[in-house]
Order: structure tokens, then sequence, then C-alpha cells
């Protein structure tokens, strides 16, 4: 099962995705995950991505694609995967599609988390993530520890007041043009209420996925 979470920033992909990848035995793939690795180890493609991460803005199609590539090709994706964070342009969401077409796959499902605006500033300005596993928290302190594998709670840069911005202006502009184009190409997808408590939330999410 291949299934593409969508939303604004904010509202839970990556805390969800996880819960669901749990749920179904798949993995979670997150270009933001791989994309910060890349930039902690100093790779060549981190190095690029680094300005774009930082401001808030789209790290460019051709990189992400790439990185999708190698994703879907890879054995732990065999059985399905939970894509959070991409596909987050039309050209990206065409390109996927047509990968895994070439891999004779589909996308099964697109899940849209939504959450009113003030809510997703508050809880982005209010997160840490584990600097190692990337593991969101709400409502814990930079310095504490993570429960889930050790390493050390940080505040990420672009949870600052001008990047989250920015952030939700790239999403309206860049990312929401997906949604219209799922529903030109009669693509499943399904409008998930993000708010309320993270159970309630993936009880709504995985009922999404009944066939
Ligand atoms: P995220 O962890 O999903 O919030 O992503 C953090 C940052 O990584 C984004 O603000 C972008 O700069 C970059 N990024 C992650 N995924 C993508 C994507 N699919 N397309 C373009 N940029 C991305």
């Amino acid at each position: 099962m291949i299934v593409v979470l969508l939303g604004p920033p904010g509202a839970g992909k990556g805390t969800q995705g996880e819960r669901l990848a749990a749920r179904l035995g798949i993995p979670k793939i997150a270009t933001g995950d791989v994309l910060r690795a890349a930039v902690r180890d100093g790779t060549e493609q981190g190095l690029a991505a680094k300005a774009f991460m930082d401001r808030g803005d789209l790290v460019p199609d051709s990189v992400i694609l790439g990185i999708m590539k190698e994703v879907l090709a890879s054995p732990s994706a065999a059985k399905g995967a939970i894509l959070d964070g991409v596909v987050r342009t039309v050209p990206q969401a065409e390109g996927l599609c047509m990968m895994l077409a070439e891999l004779g796959r589909m996308v099964d499902k697109f899940l849209l988390f939504e959450l009113d605006e003030d809510e997703l500033v508050q809880r982005l300005s209010g997160r840490t993530v584990c600097d190692s596993c990337q593991t969101p928290y709400r409502g814990l302190e930079p310095g504490t520890t993570c429960e889930k594998c050790g390493g050390k709670l940080v505040r990420r840069k672009d949870d600052d007041p001008e990047s989250i911005r920015n952030r939700l202006e790239v999403y309206r502009a860049q990312t929401e043009p997906v949604i219209e184009w799922t529903k030109e190409k009669k693509m499943s997808l399904i409008e998930i209420d993000a708010s309320g408590e993270l159970d309630e939330i993936t009880d709504r999410a995985m009922k999404a996925l009944e066939p």
C-alpha cells in the first residue's frame, strides 16, 4: 500500500505517519528527514538543500524525485510505504505516479490532514524534535532526552516565526494545487480532521485507509 500524506506543516503528518506505519507494518518515509540527515552528514545533496530548508522554501523537484527513486527501489518499501512530506508540488505528484507506474504500482490513497492555521502556528512554534531519530514532541523543552532513542531534543531551525510564515505561504502556493490535481486525475483523496487527541486522529486516518 502506498499512502501519500498531504497537509500543511504542523498538521501532524510526521507523528501520524509514524503511527500509521507501525499499525500497517510498512515504513514511513519523510523527505524532510532524508534531507535533514543529508545536511547533518554534510553530503553534496545536503549542502545544496540547506539554504532552501532554512528559509522554509521547497528544495528543487529534481532533488526530491531523485530521493524518491532511490527510496522506492529499496527492499524496505517493497510492501508499501507511508510518504510524509512528499509530494509537495504538482510536478512531484506527476513524477511519483510515473515512477510507481514503471514499477507496476500506484498511490492507493492521499490523506489530507486539515487544521486551523492558528493551531498550526502554535504547534510548530511549540514543538521540539529529536536531533537523532527526528521524532517530534509537543510541550518538551530543547535538551530533553528523546524517549525513543536517547537522542537530544532540539528546535528545528525552520520552526522560527519567519520560516513558519514562509512555509505556510509556500504550502498554499505550491502544495495546495496538488489537491486539485488529485481530483482532476480522479485519485482517491480523503480529508482527515487533524484536531483533537493523537489516538482519535490515528483512528480517523486508519478508517480512511479501509478498502
Ligand atoms: P518537513 O520535515 O516535511 O517539514 O520538510 C522540511 C523542509 O525540507 C521543507 O521545508 C523543505 O525545505 C524540504 N522538503 C522536504 N520535503 C520536500 C519536498 N517533497 N519538496 C521540496 N522540499 C521538501
